[in-house]
């Protein structure tokens, strides 16, 4: 395949009108400053507090770029838009963040809704939750933490369990796969006893549900290997989406400040071998896994579609599957689905508030990773000119 695959800016950005282009040339160039991106996030989190009508502003620069609409109905316009690519979609009813035993009810309550909207159209074969959207982070840490739970903290697990466990037998019901987003280290491993418990009961023929593993997190191998060797004990089909990863100051802060080693690896180079050593170890064993690759990294992109090349395996392999999130990379999105793959585009939905974390962490994270919103960029002028030249 041609190393320059990529830089075909027609087909990604072929459902852009000029106008929403310009949008992106203005919001990417604003985010590449680290500086501006840190001042609008803390002012973002005041306004919002102190009540101030800055929604339309957040919803037309920052909200329209990386989130498909305020509920499904709107979610759905654009699901159906990206299959005429060839494109298929991850709905996320998106929430983040809450503490009460109502707001998890009320999550567990959109995701079942969305789970049910997914499976009137076969172009949404998966949806998504994170695991502190349906039970206590607090509890989720003690849990990791292997501490024994009071009566309380056990009858609040039992709720976390079945608000899971419906979940998951609507998406049993309805064939709908499952995808649950990976958290802080110090509570990702309360989330991994629990998932994999129900991977166990519902993996059984091939995965329905896949936990998340971040890899650049320096024992994330060691963890697939775990899953591999459950899986054949267990009788299961562990399904995983592998991410490089999204707090890392966050992370490196906190090992810093409680004086543990930090959980990250020392720079991108090892992330990256990680990351991509995880790609070989999944496609070695793709006989026990289902697996997700979500990346925006090229290099990534490029390897899995040359290990998938090596290895006789077929580009529609319903095992493997490409994603990327709404709103970045179209480049590698549309053109790896052009070529046959699985790819999904991660679509967020919501209440604009309700999204908020999420938006700040889509411009953080395009001003902190070198490259990528500068490629962004490249990718928009490079269209700009095809379509001076073209018109
Ligand atoms: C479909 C999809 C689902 C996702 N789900 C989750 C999720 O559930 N949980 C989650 O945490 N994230 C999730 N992410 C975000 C993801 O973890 C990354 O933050 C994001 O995709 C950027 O990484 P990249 O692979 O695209 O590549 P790149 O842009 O090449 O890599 C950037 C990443 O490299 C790592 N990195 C950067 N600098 C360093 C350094 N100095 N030392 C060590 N590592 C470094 C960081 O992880 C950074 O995010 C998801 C992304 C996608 C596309």
């Amino acid at each position: 395949m041609s190393k320059r695959l990529f830089d075909n800016t027609k087909l990604a950005f072929e459902l852009k009108s000029n106008n929403s282009l310009r949008k992106s040339l203005f919001l990417f160039n604003i985010i590449k400053y680290p500086l501006i991106v840190k001042l609008s996030s803390f002012l973002m989190r005041l306004f919002l507090k102190l009540k101030l009508p800055v929604t339309p502003i957040i919803k037309s620069l920052l909200f329209d770029q990386f989130c498909v609409g305020l509920n499904e109905k709107e979610s759905m316009m654009t699901v159906k838009k990206l299959s005429k690519f060839n494109l298929k979609s991850i709905l996320h009813y998106h929430v983040e963040g809450y503490e009460s035993e109502k707001s998890f009810d009320d999550c567990l309550a959109n995701t079942i809704k969305t789970i049910k909207s997914a499976a009137k159209t076969n172009n949404v074969p998966f949806t998504v939750f994170k695991p502190t959207g349906l039970g206590s982070l607090k509890l989720f840490h003690k849990i990791a933490q292997g501490s024994i739970l009071n009566e309380n903290e056990k009858s609040q697990l039992e709720r976390i369990e079945k608000r899971f466990d419906s979940c998951f037998q609507i998406c049993q019901k309805y064939c709908v796969k499952i995808l649950i987003d990976s958290e802080e280290s110090w509570i990702q491993p309360g989330v991994d006893l629990l998932v994999e418990k129900y991977m166990i009961k519902y993996n059984k023929d091939e995965a329905l549900i896949y936990n998340t593993a971040q890899m650049y997190l320096k024992n994330k191998i060691k963890y697939l290997d775990h899953l591999l060797r459950l899986s054949k004990k267990k009788s299961f089909v562990p399904g995983v989406k592998i991410v490089r990863g999204a707090y890392m100051e966050k992370e490196r802060l906190r090992a810093k400040k409680l004086g543990y080693e930090d959980p990250i690896c020392k720079n991108k180079t090892e992330t990256d071998d990680n990351f991509n050593n995880a790609l070989r170890f999944l496609v070695k064993n793709l006989k026990s896994f289902n697996f997700m690759v979500g990346s925006h990294n090229e290099k990534s992109s490029y390897l899995l579609m040359e290990l998938m090349k090596r290895n006789k395996i077929k580009t529609s392999n319903k095992h493997i599957w490409f994603a990327q999130l709404y709103g970045m990379s179209d480049q590698i999105s549309f053109n790896i689905a052009s070529l046959g793959y699985n790819v999904c585009k991660l679509l967020p939905y919501g209440p604009v508030e309700e999204v908020i974390p999420y938006l700040i962490r889509r411009a953080e994270e395009n001003s902190s990773v070198r490259g990528q919103s500068s490629r962004e960029l490249d990718l928009i002028k490079k269209e700009f000119n095809r379509r001076r030249i073209n018109s």
